[in-house]
């Protein structure tokens, strides 16, 4: 068994999915579980719709949903010539019920409300991807992941109840594989003991395809992506990147941990423990060998990677009364961050003063300001940039420090991290 995945982006448009039947062609001989994203930003007008329902919009709500019912609608009709193919009723079914939906009773969990209807994105994409698929002649079938993986109740972040899934697993995907060959999935989403929708937090679909892969004993997963594999850096910042051929569990974690975007952390813990190795492929070069990432540490060193966070806010707290910054404080600082969302990227301590740096875009500085003021001095810096380097040398903290004042610094052995202003 082989795992696939194919993000929004490959599956953006009729020839994205056509590509996608070009892909599964190259692998005749295998039997393939596919998890599929919703198209293209399909997931961030869903979003939208949500909004719109929780401010009892019914205007934008409706026209929201006409715009995504346009899309797809659009993407079915170049796919399909035959107007009176069965997936066009299943369209039209699930975007009245979205529309009904509107004057139906609305629970008071926000979170509840965003699973069931963002969920849709991937349902939407995996009926006419699998539909399309058996149109080209291969032997696929639809797989109904609300089904299969099984979560808590924590909705947009659901838990996956592991030994649960598995079970579901062997008993409603493994024996699809008897008379079919590829089961076309949805990434990202699950489902309570209840039957109620989940979703496993943005960009999920990557950890299903590791949990997939994971219940299945699967020989390996491939994610197919529109960047010829992990790159050392990323392009919206870096000229030049390297790919990186072959990496470690590992080293992918502690990537993703600073911020490599390429995969969700998620996904690599499940491979790691059944050693299953993990592909990053371009879907517009298919035969080009991508990355892979896999047990052995001894390659993890030859290509230094660079991970760039913008708009970081660093700020320092300092006790009024002058104590030492001790764990009281501490204690105190991290949970009215935690209340307040602040991820932090990276912190320092001293005698007499804490720091902090996180991301401007996601927590306003002001605000954490007025929480604390009575009891520290709070200073902070905004506009600044980190750049954390994995295998660095002098040429490598060269390369990036160039017209820049470095504010803070942080080293170990494989990783340099900077805080850093423009001069
Ligand atoms: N469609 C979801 C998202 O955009 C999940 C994913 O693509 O991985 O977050
Ligand atoms: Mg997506």
């Amino acid at each position: 068994m082989k795992v696939f995945k194919f993000g929004g982006a490959s599956v953006k448009d009729a020839n994205a999915v056509r590509n996608v039947s070009h892909i599964l062609s190259l692998f005749p001989k295998d039997q393939l579980i596919v998890v599929i994203s919703a198209m293209g930003k399909t997931t961030n007008a869903m979003e939208q719709i949500v909004d719109a329902l929780w401010k009892r919009d019914e205007k934008r709500y409706l026209e929201l949903i006409e715009d995504r019912y346009q899309f797809h609608q659009l993407i079915a009709a170049e796919l399909f010539p035959e107007k009176h193919y069965y997936i066009y009723q299943q369209i039209e079914e699930l975007f009245d019920s979205l529309k009904n939906r509107f004057h139906l009773p609305v629970s008071d969990n926000y979170n509840f409300e965003y699973d069931q209807i963002v969920s849709l994105g991937e349902v939407l994409s995996t009926i006419i991807v699998e539909a399309f698929m058996k149109e080209e002649g291969h032997l696929t079938t639809w797989i109904d992941c609300r089904k299969v993986i099984r979560t808590n109740h924590e909705y947009r972040e659901g838990e996956v109840d592991w030994a649960k899934t598995e079970a579901l697993v062997n008993e409603r995907l493994i024996p699809q594989f008897k008379d079919k060959r590829i089961a076309i999935t949805q990434g990202f989403i699950g489902h309570t003991s209840e039957g109620f929708t989940t979703t496993l937090g943005r960009e999920g679909s990557d950890f299903t395809a590791g949990i997939l892969a994971y219940c299945t004993q699967a020989e390996s997963v491939t994610i197919w992506k529109d960047v010829p594999g992990m790159l050392n850096a990323d392009p919206k910042w870096f000229d030049d990147t390297v790919k990186l051929q072959k990496i470690s569990f590992k080293e992918a974690i502690e990537l993703a941990y600073y911020g490599a975007t390429v995969i969700h952390p998620k996904t690599i813990k499940p491979l790691q423990n059944k050693g299953i190795p993990l592909y990053v492929k371009s879907f517009v070069d298919p035969g080009a060998e991508g990355t892979v990432i896999q047990e052995s540490t001894d390659f993890d060193h030859l290509v230094p990677s660079f991970i760039f966070k913008m708009e970081q806010v660093l700020m320092s707290f300092t006790p009024k009364d002058f104590s030492f910054i001790v764990e009281e404080n501490l204690g105190d600082i991290f949970q009215q961050l935690a209340f307040y969302g602040a991820k932090i990227n990276l912190m320092q301590n001293s005698a007499l003063s804490f720091s902090i740096l996180f991301d401007r875009s996601k927590t306003d500085p002001i605000k954490l300001v007025e929480k604390f003021k009575d009891q520290y001095t709070v200073r902070y810096n905004e506009g600044l940039e980190l750049v954390t380097i994995r295998h660095y040398d002098q040429a490598t903290i060269n390369r990036v420090t160039v017209d820049k004042d470095i504010l803070l610094e942080q080293r170990t052995r494989q990783t340099i991290r900077m805080v850093m202003k423009n001069k």
